[in-house]
């Protein structure tokens, strides 16, 4: 009886009591808005860590990728060339032979020589200077041999052990002889060790035998036939005396290729 009577003093209490509701309704939902917002940010964080890592993991294999791309060529690499010489390898010289015979069917003017040089004497080069010094020579033939094969259409392979094999074609026969020749006689100045001094048979200068295979378009020679005219001059070479360049051709007009030395 304190306070007069009234509306409002009559309904206080539902007042207070809406007013909470009101109050805590709003404090709900910025409770609700405030979660919301962390659970956003900490959705942010792991879409920005899983981006970082996708783009580790892209740039990884990108990395894996390349090295075995790298080693792949390497291999390849390896494949095809001798590991002494860095010069083509025997199991690269017979599809190149096939393809070049190809290609000589589509060259009429062309012919394509290929010569096969085997060292001389070689093994008792080796034996009495050592295989060390037997690999530097075969290390300075295979320099020599790139230096004076490096026209476009010139190939050079190591074949065996000291045995090479040239490819190259020509338009003139002269310069076949002139090229080898000069070869054969650069081939002289490469340097024998000096110790242990020369021993009775033991070469003093380093040469070769070369036996030169020639076709032109006219014929249709398979690699074995044309490698044959090569072998088979080379032998007449080792036979004769060695040091020396002996030739084969497949001569004009006939319906099979005919052998003759020239
Ligand atoms: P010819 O004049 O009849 O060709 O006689 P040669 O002694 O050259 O031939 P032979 O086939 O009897 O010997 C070849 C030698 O080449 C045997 C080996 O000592 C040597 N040789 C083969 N491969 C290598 C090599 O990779 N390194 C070295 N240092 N020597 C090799
Ligand atoms: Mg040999
Ligand atoms: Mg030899």
């Amino acid at each position: 009886g304190l306070l007069p009577s009234s509306w409002l003093l009559e309904n206080a209490l539902n007042l207070g009591s809406l007013i909470e509701i009101l109050v805590l309704s709003l404090a709900l939902a910025y409770r609700i808005n405030e979660l919301k917002q962390k659970d956003l940010v900490s959705q942010q964080q792991l879409i920005e860590q899983k981006e970082q890592l996708n783009a580790e993991l892209q740039q990884r294999v990108e990395t894996k990728t390349r090295e075995l791309q790298n080693l792949a060529d390497k291999l390849e690499r390896e494949s095809i060339t001798d590991a002494l010489t860095g010069l083509l390898n025997r199991r690269t010289f017979y599809p190149k032979l096939e393809s070049e015979l190809r290609r000589l069917q589509r060259e009429p003017t062309q012919t394509l020589c290929l010569t096969l040089l085997d060292l001389d004497h070689f093994k008792a080069l080796n034996d009495h200077y050592g295989h060390p010094a037997g690999d530097r020579v075969l290390e300075n033939v295979s320099d020599l041999l790139q230096l004076h094969w490096k026209r476009s259409g010139d190939a050079v392979f190591r074949v065996g052990g000291e045995e090479f094999a040239i490819l190259f074609y020509t338009r003139n026969l002269h310069t076949v002889s002139e090229r080898l020749e000069a070869f054969r006689q650069a081939l002289k100045t490469i340097p024998l060790p000096i110790s242990p001094p020369p021993a009775d048979g033991v070469p003093t200068q380093l040469t070769a035998s070369l036996g030169v295979g020639l076709v032109s378009a006219l014929y249709s020679l398979s690699p074995d036939e044309l490698y044959a005219m090569a072998d088979r001059a080379l032998y007449s070479g080792k036979d004769r005396g060695r040091d020396c360049i002996h030739y084969c051709s497949a001569t004009d007009r006939t319906p099979r290729p005919r052998l003759e030395h020239l």
